[in-house]
């Protein structure tokens, strides 16, 4: 199976230092332990005053305002049991008092605070007791977690300004094609827009995936043969759109072979994307020779070369998700095939996938839309209805 034949391959990248700045996205290689008790003292969580509850119960309903107790300073001390500490948010709770009044439940006059009917004392009312949370040495982020915005937070509380992560992959991302005009570019009739790089390198940098470099080249033994030697040197990963079917101008398998690169597979049987090629350079570049018609690119990148990356990245991330089928596909498939669908809901909240039939692999204008595609597997008879399927989303 060309998935465990390219994990196999797949070696897992090394891991770095970042500052927490840079570390958005980026995939956790160690875990983060809580630096202190979380809160790290008892925490007044509202403004207002820190008395004694148990004063509330015996009848007391006005206190003498002893002092302030703001964020950020040592606890005070209450001195007498009907006394009261004003306090703010995130204060530590002064010592003697287990409970604090919010503003709106009392009245303050002249250093006097008069409890109003509706208020309550109880112990530990507005107070986050040291904790509570966490405690220090326990686990708060795991190794191959996604950082995002509440992970960074999490670091950043653990008191760590850099953490280790998982390296960048390079990627070089080459189109191939005598026929190819980039866009902005005047186009003759024979000619085709260059679009595959740019969605792979969109797929690519939607994954988080920040180090993509192109370019492009000729169906030219020559040409191919000198800038593929430069792009294996200095890529970890290297992903060739065309030039991989049996044409007489599909160089691509050829060349790789004379540059040393292993092949580990060619030609998978699904559709579309049949043409596929895998290997691994003598330096341990993975290349990913993908068919150049648009949507078999970008279905073997979003099937295989993603998912290999973010396993290669150590990342724990939820696998491909089953869905049933919207709609009847209404004949069988002699091997596996991958079907554009978009994601719908029943009024139940299930998610449904309503194919979208594409006029072959070229016609790419019908994934616009879509959400990703289903993989079914290969069967004599239809799909009915309510068949389930692996969904990648795009
Ligand atoms: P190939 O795999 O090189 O035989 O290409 C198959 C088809 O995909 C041909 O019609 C090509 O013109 C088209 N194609 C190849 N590369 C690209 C690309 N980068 N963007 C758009 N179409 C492409
Ligand atoms: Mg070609």
């Amino acid at each position: 199976m060309a998935q465990a034949a390219i994990a196999a391959r797949i070696s897992p990248q090394p891991a770095e230092t970042r500052p927490l700045t840079a570390c958005l996205g980026q995939t956790l290689r160690q875990d983060v332990y809580a630096e202190r008790d979380n809160p790290p003292f008892d925490r007044v969580c509202m403004d207002g005053v820190a008395i004694r509850s148990d004063t509330l119960s015996r009848g007391v309903r006005q206190y003498a305002l002893e002092a302030t107790q703001p964020a950020g300073a040592p606890a005070l001390t209450l001195a007498n049991a009907t006394g009261a500490i004003e306090v703010m948010t995130g204060a530590m709770l002064p010592g003697g008092t287990d409970c604090v009044i919010p503003l709106e439940e009392y009245d303050l006059i002249e250093q006097t605070v008069s409890l109003k009917s509706n208020a309550l004392g109880e112990p530990d009312r507005n107070v986050q007791r040291r904790g509570s949370d966490s405690r220090p040495g326990v686990p708060m982020l795991r190794t191959g977690t996604r950082l995002g915005a509440p992970e960074i937070a999490v670091v950043a509380s653990a008191g760590l300004a850099a953490v280790t992560v998982s390296r960048q992959p390079r990627f070089m991302v080459v189109s191939t094609g005598d026929e190819l005009i980039e866009p902005g570019q005047p186009i003759l009739p024979h000619q085709v827009r260059r679009s595959n790089v740019y969605a792979v390198v969109a797929a690519l940098t939607g994954q988080g995936f920040e180090e993509v470099r192109t370019d492009h080249l000729l169906d030219d033994e020559q040409m191919l043969r000198d800038r593929l030697a430069r792009h294996l040197a200095q890529s970890d990963v290297l992903i060739l759109s065309g030039g991989v079917s049996k044409g007489k101008f599909d160089f691509v398998p050829k060349v790789l072979k004379e540059l040393g690169v292993e092949e580990v597979f060619y030609q998978v049987a699904q559709r579309p994307g049949m043409p596929m090629w895998f290997g691994v350079s003598t330096q341990g570049c993975a290349v990913f020779g993908l068919p150049g018609n648009p949507i078999a690119t970008l279905v073997c990148l979003v099937r295989y070369v993603v998912p290999a990356l973010i396993a290669a990245m150590g990342t724990r991330r939820a696998l491909p998700v089953p869905i049933a089928l919207a709609a009847p596909i209404l004949r069988g498939r002699p091997m596996a095939s991958f079907v554009p669908v978009s994601v719908q809901y029943d009024d139940q909240g299930r998610h449904l996938a309503q194919p979208h039939r594409p006029n072959g692999s070229g016609d790419f204008l019908a994934l616009a839309g879509t959400d990703g595609f289903i993989e079914l597997p290969p069967q004599a008879t239809p799909y009915p209805a309510g068949f389930v399927a692996t969904l990648y989303r795009w």
